[in-house]
């Protein structure tokens, strides 16, 4: 395979919240497969910073032991290894108090690219914001790197861009959704914008509706009470949905560049209609004889926070003016699925008898697993007995039509660091983005809580309530399978 890895420039990665769980699963083993990579200059750095009691040397034996629970086994080479560890320090600090500082600042450099993840709960990002000026650590330009959940509704996301822009510029702040990260959303920008096929049938003319399901079969175990907190609302869809349904529905950018790309997405959002009470339907699991239900795992006697959530919406602009954009998602579903499906509108005459079995046009684009992308076409089905039509996929599985250069694309943490370090903002959420995302929601969990609305109990490892199939049945539709 030939390498395509461009080298970044030299930079201290600093990691308040590096001996966390997200450190130690995603943000630590994937700075090591860049390290591996070779896409790290030599002077290139990273501090992890805690509270807890820690030397470099114990701060690189607990990476090296991420790295080996969380890096497949092939990967982790002994010299590689080595020369990552070699990168790592350590520096114990309290966020919201004075310990610490001094020592974190006598350690980052000024003259490399500084960079600054804040992968701690969000009620620190206040204070670590303030001391890395106060300090004088974070130069002009320094970039910041925050986590979700960004604000709990349109109000605390506010408060949160006017606290850091207290102390950072916009250009200067990276806030993540893993999703824009990952390989098949690039590659629905490239799909619809890179190729002639699709963008003039990409609209209300010739696009029926539009099907986004981000499906697990997990429960909410282990974080059943932050959950509870926040519900697949505001976990998934303020978010990870928001950001594919922008993607997909957004008007082509002038350039594939930031601003470019945000100002689309903004519009989308800002076009987004109020969603109609029975356009909505949410879902909580049962437990059964093997798993958990929502209650147990949440550790509650009762919540009617939704462990699922099924939608109908609608964009209010001329390309989209008609076509309904469903949007579903939840924890303890049949199967572990991601994707996007456009299902364009039939043939406007049938030259065919009835009962030919034509259909119409699909499609999917899957996220996860098995990212790639399949179009459904009808053909003639071969053999005798007269004109009978079939639908075939054409499958484009990145797998198999890549081979190994998919198999070892970067996971999205990865590739959102590295264009932290890069200054590149394009996959990253800007502040208006965020603000009016909540705007949007908001209304939709406050007409619930007015109402006192209890969500539907749904099996676990099934397809959610039966309400939700209802959805889209009642508009002569069907949801797209979730396969186990
Ligand atoms: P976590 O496991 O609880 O880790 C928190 C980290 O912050 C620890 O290293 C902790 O170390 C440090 N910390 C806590 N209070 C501190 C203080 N006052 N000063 C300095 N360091 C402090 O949390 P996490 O799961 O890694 O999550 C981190 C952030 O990422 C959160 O905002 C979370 O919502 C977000 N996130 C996490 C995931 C995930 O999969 N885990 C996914 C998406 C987003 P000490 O206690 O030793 O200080």
């Amino acid at each position: 395979m030939v390498s395509r890895v461009i080298p970044v420039d030299p930079f201290d990665l600093v990691i308040f919240g590096g001996t966390g769980d997200l450190a130690r699963r995603k943000i630590l083993p994937g700075l090591y497969r860049r390290h591996q990579d070779g896409q790290m200059p030599d002077d290139a750095r990273i501090i992890g910073a805690a509270r807890g009691e820690m030397d470099a040397e114990g701060y690189r034996v607990f990476v090296e032991n991420a790295v080996r629970e969380f890096v497949p086994k092939k990967k982790c080479d002994p010299k590689d290894l080595k020369g990552f560890l070699a990168r790592l320090s350590f520096v114990q600090l309290d966020a919201t108090g004075t310990q610490g500082w001094s020592d974190l600042k006598a350690v980052v450099r000024q003259d490399v690219v500084q960079a600054f993840y804040f992968s701690v709960g969000p009620s620190l990002f206040g204070a670590i914001a303030e001391r890395l000026h106060t300090h004088g650590i974070a130069g002009p330009e320094a970039r910041i790197v925050v986590e979700k959940p960004f604000g709990h509704d349109q109000a605390s996301a506010q408060a949160l861009n006017d606290t850091l822009a207290q102390h950072f510029a916009e250009h200067q702040i990276y806030r993540i959704d893993h999703y824009l990260g990952k390989e098949t959303v690039q590659n629905l920008m490239a799909l619809r914008f890179g190729n002639m096929l699709f963008e003039p049938l990409w609209n209300a003319q010739y696009v029926d509706h539009i099907q986004i399901t981000v499906a697990e079969t997990v429960g909410v175990e282990g974080r059943g009470s932050y959950y509870d907190r926040s519900g697949a609302m505001r976990d998934m869809v303020q978010n990870h949905l928001m950001q594919l349904l922008c993607l997909t529905a957004m008007e082509p950018p002038s350039k594939f560049e930031p601003n470019a790309v945000r100002d689309e997405k903004l519009k989308i959002i800002r076009a987004l209609d109020p969603v109609a009470t029975d356009d909505i339907v949410r879902g909580q699991y049962r437990g059964s004889n093997t798993v958990a239900s929502y209650l147990e795992d949440a550790e509650t006697d009762a919540s009617t926070t939704e462990s699922f959530v099924a939608m109908k919406v609608h964009i209010s602009n001329w390309r989209w003016n008609g076509t309904p954009f469903y949007l579903r998602t939840g924890k303890r579903m049949r199967g572990r699925m991601s994707e996007i499906v456009v299902r364009f509108k039939e043939p406007p005459h049938s030259i065919f008898e009835e009962d030919t079995g034509q259909s119409a046009n699909e499609l999917s684009i899957r996220l996860q697993p098995n990212e790639g992308m399949d179009l459904k076409v009808t053909i003639k089905e071969p053999g005798l007995g007269g004109m009978r039509l079939i639908d075939v996929p054409l499958d484009m599985t990145f797998a198999d039509a890549l081979g190994e250069e998919a198999a070892d694309a970067p996971d999205a943490y990865e590739r959102l660091i590295m264009d932290v370090i890069r200054g590149n903002q394009t996959l990253f959420m800007r502040g208006d983005e965020v603000e009016a995302a909540w705007a949007w929601t908001d209304p939709i969990i406050a007409g619930w809580e007015d109402r006192g609305d209890r969500p539907k109990p749904y099996d676990p490892f099934s397809t959610g309530p039966e309400e939700a199939l209802m959805l889209l049945h009642k508009d002569g539709r069907r949801w797209r399978e979730i396969r186990e």
